[in-house]
């Protein structure tokens, strides 16, 4: 119809660096069966923190240059995974990072916090009515931690599937276009458990000066939540070396050692090889109680 492959996945971030810290192995994997991968980033990522003293001086009370530092890690970040469409939501630097809740920065013009949810939704329908996904994945409600610009980038994704299906709604974004299948990422109790008994089991080696807690991972859920859950099979890792690598690319924000990982408050947490997902919206592939092992079971070829 439009010259893509038959199978379309899109997933909706708030900052460069969620997606492949939330779904590097999800995206690795599509791309590399040929399904059509596109990814939307809402924002340049402006307010991070940076790591590497070296590049201490691109932080927003300094230069003021990590959007357009973090446009460049992106960019090799989804070299990693084999993704060859990713976008900013309206265009890079349409909206700013918002910096965490509460902060000043959640009301300066141009924050994508403070944006209006059908403007900012209008973007990705004409993105949604040309690339025609099947399947869509997001942030929870909550956008799994409470930051304002993973919460916006739900509603954001959410209130643009909605438009992009209704038959009434600016035709000139393109035709219509309902999407299948609806998920939030998701992390099961007992994997994180499982991480953390890992960290603890590394003791010592561990090469990060502390460790986090379970209640820094985003999105954690009971396990009867997952609905889906996908990683690498038979034994290999090519996904989630992928996903190792597409993090270590966004060096700025996020130091990588082996199956650990830490952001800027240089606490280890564990990298996770497998990733889980809640459908939200759209008809389950899986026989009942069972987790689907592909996002687009269930969905008419
Ligand atoms: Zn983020």
């Amino acid at each position: 119809m439009n010259g893509l492959p038959a199978r379309r996945l899109l997933l909706v971030h708030a900052h460069p660096d969620d997606e492949s810290i939330n779904n590097g192995v999800t995206m690795a994997k599509y791309a590399a069966e040929g399904a059509h991968v596109a990814l939307v980033t809402c924002t340049l990522g402006e307010e991070g923190e940076v790591i590497p003293p070296a590049l201490a001086h691109l932080a927003p009370d300094r230069d003021d240059t990590l959007g357009a530092h973090r446009v460049g890690e992106l960019a090799a970040a989804m070299k990693e995974l084999g993704v060859t469409d990713h976008r900013f939501l309206g265009g890079p630097g349409r909206f700013r990072d918002s910096g965490m809740m509460g902060a000043e920065q959640n009301h300066r013009p141009g924050a994508f916090w403070s944006a209006e949810v059908d403007e900012a939704a209008a973007y990705l329908v004409e993105i949604i009515r040309e690339l025609r996904p099947q399947v869509l994945v997001t942030y929870d409600p909550d956008g799994g931690y409470g930051h304002p610009d993973h919460i916006q980038a739900h509603r954001v994704a959410t209130r643009a599937a909605e438009l992009a299906a209704e038959t009434t709604y600016r035709r000139d974004l393109g035709d219509p276009h309902e999407i299948r299948k609806v998920y939030w990422n998701r992390v099961p109790r007992s994997a994180v458990e499982e991480g953390f008994e890992r960290l603890r089991a590394a003791g010592a080696a561990v090469p990060f000066p502390g460790v986090a807690s379970p209640q820094d991972v985003p999105g954690v859920v009971a396990d009867e939540r997952i609905t889906a859950e996908i990683g690498d099979e038979d034994g290999r890792d090519d996904f989630v070396r992928a996903k190792a690598a597409a993090m270590r690319a966004h060096a700025t924000q996020i130091a990588v050692d082996g199956p650990f990982f830490a952001l800027s408050n240089d606490l280890a947490q564990p990298l996770f090889a497998r990733e889980y997902y809640e459908l939200v919206a759209g008809e389950p592939g899986a026989a009942e109680g069972e987790r689907e092992r592909d996002l687009f079971a269930g969905v008419p070829a």
